[in-house]
Formats: C-alpha cells, sequence, structure tokens
C-alpha cells in the first residue's frame, strides 16, 4: 500500500465511558475527507463496534486493559482504521465472526458486531492470538469528492 497522508493514534483506557470519545475522535479525523453524512455515520459505527469489543470481550478477564487505535488515510481516499486490545484474543475467528454467534455468557448480546462492522466498511480482517489480543483492521473507501455545483449556490 502507498505511504499515509495523514494519520493519528488514540490510546485510553478499556471502560465503556470511552467508547463514544473513539467514535467521536475518529469522526472527527475523518472529517477532512468531507464525508457524506452516511459515510460518517458508517465509520462511527463501524469504530463503535470494534472499540466495544475490545472492551466487552478483549479485557473480560482481567477487567482491565488499554485501546489502542491506529487510523490512516491513503490516497485515493482510503481511510484504513485498526482498533487493537492486548486481552484474551480469540480462539476460532472464523467463528467469532459468524452473524449471530456471540461467546457472551450473558446471552445479553446479538452476535452482530462483526457482522454490521462488515456491511459498514469495504474490508474488514481480524488478527488474533489467544492470550496475546486481537486487532481488527477496517479499510473504508470514500467517495470522491463534488464540489457544490453553480446551480445549488444560485438557487
Ligand atoms: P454484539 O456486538 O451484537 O453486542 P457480540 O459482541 O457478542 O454481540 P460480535 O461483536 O460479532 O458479537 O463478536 C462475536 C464474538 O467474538 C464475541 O461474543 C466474543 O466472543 C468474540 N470477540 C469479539 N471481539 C473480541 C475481542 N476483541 N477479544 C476477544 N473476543 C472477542
Ligand atoms: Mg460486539
Amino acid at each position: 500500500m502507498k505511504k499515509a497522508v495523514n494519520e493519528t493514534e488514540l490510546v485510553f483506557s478499556a471502560v465503556s465511558e470511552n467508547e463514544s470519545f473513539a467514535r467521536c475522535a475518529i469522526a472527527s479525523f475523518c472529517a477532512q475527507l468531507d464525508p457524506t453524512l452516511e459515510e460518517l455515520s458508517d465509520i462511527r459505527t463501524a469504530v463503535s463496534e470494534a472499540v466495544t469489543n475490545a472492551i466487552v470481550h478483549g479485557y473480560r478477564d482481567s477487567g482491565c486493559g488499554k485501546v489502542y487505535i491506529s487510523c490512516k488515510i491513503y490516497p485515493e481516499r482510503t481511510l484504513v482504521i485498526k482498533v487493537r486490545d492486548k486481552g484474551c484474543g480469540i480462539e476460532d475467528i472464523a467463528l467469532a465472526m459468524t452473524p449471530l454467534y456471540s461467546g457472551d455468557p450473558s446471552g445479553e448480546r446479538g452476535g452482530m458486531g462483526f457482522s454490521i462492522m462488515e456491511s459498514f466498511t469495504d474490508d474488514l480482517k481480524v488478527v488474533s492470538g489467544v492470550g496475546k489480543g486481537t486487532t481488527v483492521i477496517m479499510t473504508k473507501k470514500f467517495s470522491p469528492f463534488t464540489f457544490p455545483s453553480a446551480s445549488s449556490e444560485n438557487g
């Protein structure tokens, strides 16, 4: 892949209060791409699911840890977001990514997080090691920027 034209990183405690912080911070960073409202909403939702998983599942054994986000913009309006935890890891990634599957023992989760990330981005990769943690890599290509037309300015 070509060199990133802009990038940012976030590190924060894996507590639920930081889910909205992460979602808003990444959305703010994306604003430079002049996204459509739909694209912005897609990114917010996908980041929210990935961060929630890191907080709820990644550190379920220890109850504490940090979430690491790297967000890079590549040429041609391509955004790559990596959400990483250093928690328990995922034993069977294919099973975890199956729609409606949840490994959460409470029975309160829908098992749709990975499916949502998949449908709101152009590419989703999950890398994980048991006892080492999980990295979710999401790629989104933003639509070409178009200048507002002269007619709408005059109208
Ligand atoms: P929902 O997202 O709908 O509330 P969910 O979190 O259970 O439910 P997914 O987000 O699709 O559903 O995740 C599926 C399963 O994958 C989780 O239940 C959990 O067992 C496992 N998993 C996901 N992310 C992680 C993670 N970062 N660390 C460890 N396990 C994870
Ligand atoms: Mg989830």
